[in-house]
């Protein structure tokens, strides 16, 4: 074998041009049988695997994370046992935008974690925000929708996207969490991130709890106003990919603590209002932070392609210690993750180095299907008798879950004394914002009402942030009319008749 650095096919044979196809004569045509040529046009004609339907923009860094305070007592799973420190992966993301898509638009972020425990991977899907647009996964698809692009001139729309919203009132806590400051973070390293479903966690003894994840970022919050986020699209279009990189190839190695809230489990059951909604927060003064450790990136990938853009995180990747809760859209994304990997990636997404376990080793049965690099070999079926591997419920730990049951129905969750829509968005604005924030809420819900929202959505809206705050409903409505009369009649009368002509063809 040579080491002599040569080129050569994906066959390793070495090939006689970089530069030249193989023609009849200098000036002849190219020739069918030029393999090395065709190979070259098809793997590039391969190259991308479809982006991801939502989050397709994002970036990511590999790290650690660290155990710093006992919360064995609460879960048996081994990567929160005292002092332990284990290999993970993040990614971050915007969500409606595409693969080339500006970092800095308005927009949740996706918050992607896998974890190389010794119990297997264990993900976390969770976002920067602590809730979610709708409740039930049958709304999903709708919503990311409504957030892309029209079918007929393959624009965004910010008419379609406040048509859902006020036809989903469920939504409202989530709009104005994003119309807020921390809707276009100052960087990926300046926003926390939150597992925002509730989740299971049980101990060794099998005393069972329900918890939600806060990553705090140690960099403290900060956040771009709308002006600033628009200059920076226009000037950097990846700008959080490259501070996100800048920082770690530099040292600066950005940190998150790990803190949880933590439900008895029987306090479900009579709490004020759901806890399994994914649109409402648990309040700090009812289940305040217990802290638990810190994650720090502190490694670029090497290979975006292989690294970042092929990582798959699904919330089923549970490990003994944690599970789902009944929360209807946990519920949903536990199928919907790893069938969107399956069909982005492949049926083996499982086996790249990336989403592969690290710290264990995998003894499925499952077998061949399209790229499988790695059979287990014989025996293929179990029960056998051939030395294969044997379930062990001594190693996987109880099935924990909850107690259900009732008729098959088609309903909205059953009703507490404290389940609305819009009481937590108010709270949010009466007694978390300042003075300024609000006025800073205002411009940007005004200024995105003003971008192409047309009656009958315009009026809905108006209704909408009456609902959330009568005063901020009042400013908006203000606001929209102030601004709209402020306008060059002729510039608004044309960009209605675009839209109306759009909307007709559509
Ligand atoms: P708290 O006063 O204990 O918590 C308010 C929380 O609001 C803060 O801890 C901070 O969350 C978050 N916050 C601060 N500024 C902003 C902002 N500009 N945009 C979004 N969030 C911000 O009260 P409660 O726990 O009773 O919650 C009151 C309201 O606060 C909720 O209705 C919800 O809208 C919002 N909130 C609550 C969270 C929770 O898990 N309880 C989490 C985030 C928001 P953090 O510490 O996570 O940065």
């Amino acid at each position: 074998m040579s080491d002599r650095n040569f080129t050569t096919d994906d066959a390793g044979i070495p090939v006689t041009s970089d530069e030249h196809s193989l023609t009849v004569g200098p000036d002849g045509p190219i020739l069918l049988h030029d393999a090395y040529l065709i190979e070259k046009m098809a793997a590039f004609n391969r190259e991308r695997v479809p982006e991801r339907q939502p989050h397709a923009k994002g970036g990511g860094a590999f790290g650690t994370f660290e155990v710093t305070h006992d919360v064995s007592a609460y879960t048996m799973a081994e990567v929160f046992q005292p002092g332990k420190k284990t290999e993970m992966l993040a990614r971050f993301s915007t969500v409606a935008g595409e693969r080339g898509s500006p970092d800095t638009w308005r927009d949740p972020r996706g918050f992607a974690l896998k974890f190389y425990t010794g119990q297997g991977n264990f993900d976390l899907v969770g976002n920067n925000t602590p809730v979610f647009f709708v409740r039930d996964p049958m709304k999903f698809q709708d919503f990311i929708r409504s957030q892309k692009r029209r079918a007929d001139n393959n624009l965004r729309d910010h008419d379609m996207q406040w048509d859902f919203w006020t036809l989903s009132p469920e939504s409202a806590h989530q709009v104005t969490w994003l119309m807020g400051d921390r809707g276009i973070p100052r960087s990926w390293r300046h926003m926390n991130g939150y597992s925002s479903h509730t989740y299971l966690w049980y101990n060794a003894s099998g005393e069972k709890y329900w918890v939600k994840y806060h990553f705090k970022t140690d960099q403290g919050i900060e956040y771009f106003t709308q002006d600033e986020g628009d200059q920076m699209a226009s000037m950097d279009t990846d700008y959080h990919t490259r501070d996100l990189w800048e920082h770690i190839e530099g040292g600066d190695h950005p940190s998150w603590t790990l803190h949880m809230q933590i439900m008895p489990f029987q306090d479900a059951k009579t709490y004020r209002f759901n806890p399994f909604d994914l649109t409402k927060v648990w309040p700090h003064a009812d289940y305040p932070l217990i802290e638990v450790g810190r994650m720090t990136l502190n490694r670029n990938p090497a290979d975006y392609h292989t690294e970042i853009e092929q990582a798959a995180f699904a919330p089923s990747s549970a490990v003994p210690g944690t599970g789902p809760s009944p929360d209807k859209m946990l519920l949903g994304r536990w199928f919907s993750y790893p069938d969107a990997h399956r069909a982005r990636i492949g049926v083996n997404y499982s086996e790249l180095p990336v989403n592969t376990p690290r710290a264990t080793t995998v003894r499925s049965y499952s077998k061949d299907g399209a790229m499988r690099h790695h059979n287990p070999g014989d025996p293929v079926y179990v029960p056998n008798s051939k030395g294969g591997p044997h379930a062990d419920a001594t190693s996987a730990g109880p099935v924990l879950g909850w107690h259900t049951d009732g008729e098959m129905v088609r309903t909205a969750y059953t009703l507490r004394s404290e389940d609305d829509d819009w009481g937590q968005a108010g709270t949010m604005v009466r007694d978390v914002l300042d003075d300024a924030a609000r006025d800073r809420l205002v411009d940007n819900i005004v200024g995105h009402l003003l971008n192409g929202v047309s009656e009958p959505v315009l009026a809905r809206a108006f209704d909408y942030w009456h609902n959330v705050d009568k005063d901020l409903g009042d400013r908006v409505a203000a606001g929209v009319a102030q601004k709209q009369g402020q306008s060059d009649p002729k510039a608004a009368e044309q960009s209605n008749k675009a839209r109306s002509s759009a909307r007709h063809k559509a």
